[in-house]
């Protein structure tokens, strides 16, 4: 937990999201500004700043993070997606607490 981390909030359910699903070691929820007509986030409940700062020990979480992407897509009604993970000020990550886009539905794919 960081104190001042946006995603460490609705983890700890501080400040509301709108959650499609939550386990022990992640919580999903859709984005507050989507890119597309499905767009949510994958989030560890670690606090882990991006995907440069994870370490050896994070690979199962990063592997069940990128599992539940299909799973949690389908059950949002996609029957395809992007995954996207911004890392760095200048990869484009704004929320410093890592997190898996996933994009899809409306007419033409999401172009990145
Ligand atoms: P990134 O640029 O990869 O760090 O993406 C951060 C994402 O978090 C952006 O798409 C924001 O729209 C989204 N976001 C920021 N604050 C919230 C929030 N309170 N609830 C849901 N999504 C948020
Ligand atoms: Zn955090």
């Amino acid at each position: 937990m960081s104190d001042d981390c946006i995603f460490c909030k609705i983890v700890n359910s501080s400040i509301p999201a709108k959650k499609i699903y939550e386990d022990e070691d992640v919580i999903a929820f859709n984005d507050i500004n989507p890119s597309a007509r499905v767009h949510f986030l994958i989030v560890p409940k670690l606090h882990v700043e991006s995907l440069a700062s994870c370490e050896a020990q994070h690979q199962a979480l990063l592997g069940k993070m990128l599992l539940l992407a299909p799973k949690l897509a389908k059950e949002q009604g996609l029957t395809g997606f992007k995954t996207l993970i911004n890392t760095g000020k200048d990869g484009g990550q704004e929320v410093f607490h890592i997190h898996v886009h996933v994009l899809g539905g409306g007419d033409k794919p999401h172009k990145i």
